[in-house]
């Protein structure tokens, strides 16, 4: 076993010079029992050198995720990989001292002159494992949020990105002591292990089905969890859509990352009079943003081939049980060896048993379903898991509402697609199968912090009268309570 120094501390690797996480975590506690409650200018500190580890390495960081996707858009990740990271690292900068003061809360009267406040308090140690799709941001997003609240970090980035977990950790060990945080590099057998760590919170951002074996691993150690998931987010077009003007943004929400997107509208419920327009309102809004995909630098390619042969499964099971399928650019079939750049499809006549419709489609495929009453979209999507978005084009506004009211999801845009997750000030998660908790803003420096209640009693108080013991007195204060209180 080699030993790799820093600093003020020394963690084992193995042969292929990983960390051991088992270790870090005995470290990162170790660490936390003696600093418990991290001065703001520390934390600031920390948040500086993260903000640092983003920007001296900008180009780096976008030329590992590029290579890690095989192409991906280099305007895509300078908004979602670096803008996003650095606004929000911040925010959380600017903001943390305010969100660190103990907050009072009012007391009742019976409890006066009695005080109360919560103490907002570092929880200890921070694990976060992350999927491929956003690399940076969903590693350095929570990793933000938990060091401003004054905790340690450790993460776990994918397999599926190798080149950025590689260079996330070499960062990772050059600006930070891995007492504050940690990269742990591996593949699903070490998340798997990462996931079993007793840590005093975890984030896990990724697929549905792990998340379940996620949230049973930390159950074990009764960490509790922060589950940032996945599932079929609907785009409702309303009767009073104007389709020239949403259709654009729909296009561009779907094919943004080339649809591999938590937050990626996966289907449209298009009024029946309306289908043929709006697929010709997609495609030509497509088109005009991306006039070819095959050797286009500014559409993304998919991740792997596996997840390719995935989606041209999804288009061949789709159409052989009956789906039209309409091919966008003049690339029906994969145009070039070793590009995974994946023209767009859009699948008419779906019905719910087809694998486009029971998946998460997470590529640059969109099912277009008809409905006949807004009642019939509504049940649609209730019928089905809660997604993790839901998107409204329109102008009525009571129709709007309607579906506002009668639908749940852990986030909506309103005439656009993906935005109120970029919104650092909304909370970001998901409910039921598309998640638990939330983070971003304030709201993330909340996830990462136990607000301690505190009561403090006051030197002369009532309270004897709640004592044995009990006799008239006792009996006319409770009666009294009891009416007036
Ligand atoms: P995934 O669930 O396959 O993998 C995510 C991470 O989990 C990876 O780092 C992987 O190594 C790890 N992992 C795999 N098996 C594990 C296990 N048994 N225990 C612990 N960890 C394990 O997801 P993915 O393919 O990387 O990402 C795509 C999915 O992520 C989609 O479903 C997408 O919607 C979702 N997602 C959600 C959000 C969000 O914020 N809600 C954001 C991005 C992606």
């Amino acid at each position: 076993m080699q030993v790799q120094k820093f600093d003020y501390v020394v963690v084992g690797t193995d042969s292929a010079g990983r960390v051991a996480a088992a270790e870090v975590l005995d470290i990162q506690r170790a660490a936390f029992a003696a600093d418990m409650l991290p001065s703001a200018a520390s934390r600031r500190e920390r948040l500086d050198r993260l903000y640092a580890l983003v920007a001296d390495n900008e180009q780096a960081i976008l030329d590992a995720i590029s290579a890690d996707f095989g192409g991906r858009a280099r305007q895509e990740m300078v908004l979602t990989e670096l803008f996003i990271v650095l606004s929000a690292v911040r925010q959380q900068r600017r903001k943390l001292g305010r969100w660190m003061r103990p907050r009072r809360v009012a007391t009742p009267l019976h409890m006066l002159p009695g005080s109360s406040e919560l103490m907002p308090q570092p929880l200890g140690v921070v694990g976060n494992i992350v999927p491929w799709n956003y690399p940076c941001q969903l590693a350095l997003l929570p990793a933000a949020a938990a060091l401003a609240a004054g905790n340690r970090v450790m993460i776990k980035p994918s397999e599926l990105t190798p080149a950025f977990s590689h260079l996330l950790a070499q960062l990772a060990a050059q600006y930070f002591n891995p007492a504050e945080l940690a990269v742990i590099e591996g593949g699903v057998e070490e998340s798997r292990a990462f996931a079993a760590l007793p840590f005093d919170h975890l984030v896990f951002t990724g697929s549905t089905t792990v998340g379940r074996q996620v949230a049973i691993a930390a159950a074990h150690n009764l960490t509790p969890v922060t589950l940032e998931l996945g599932g079929k987010s609907p785009a409702i077009i309303d009767e009073s859509c104007d389709l020239a003007e949403s259709a654009p943004r729909l296009a561009f929400g779907k094919l943004f990352n080339a649809g591999q997107t938590c937050v990626a509208p996966d289907y449209a419920l298009v009024p029946r009079a309306r289908v043929a327009d709006f697929v010709r309102e997609v495609s030509a809004a497509a088109l005009a943003m991306y006039p070819q995909f095959a050797g286009n630098q500014q559409y993304t390619s998919i991740i792997s081939e596996r997840h390719y042969a995935r989606l041209q499964q999804l288009v061949r099971d789709a159409q052989e049980q009956g789906a039209t399928v309409v091919r966008l650019g003049a690339e029906a079939e994969r145009p070039h060896d070793g590009e995974r750049r994946m023209a767009p499809v859009l699948l008419l006549d779906v019905t719910p048993d087809m694998a486009v419709m029971r998946e998460e489609i997470f590529g640059p495929l969109l099912p277009v379903l008809p409905y006949d009453t807004l009642q019939q979209a509504i049940a649609f999507i209730n019928e089905r898991e809660r997604p993790l978005a839901l998107y409204w084009f329109g102008r009525d506004r009571r129709n709007c509402q309607q579906v506002l009211g009668s639908t749940i999801s852990g986030g909506v845009t309103v005439n656009d697609a993906l935005w109120h997750a970029a919104q650092e000030n909304l909370p970001f998660g998901g409910v039921g199968a598309s998640g638990t908790g939330a983070y971003h803003g304030e709201h993330g420096f909340l996830a990462f912090s136990k607000q301690k209640p505190i009561y403090r009693q006051a030197r002369l108080n009532g309270f004897g009268l709640f004592r044995p013991p009990y006799g008239r007195v006792f009996d006319t204060l409770a009666d009294f309570l009891k009416r007036h209180m």
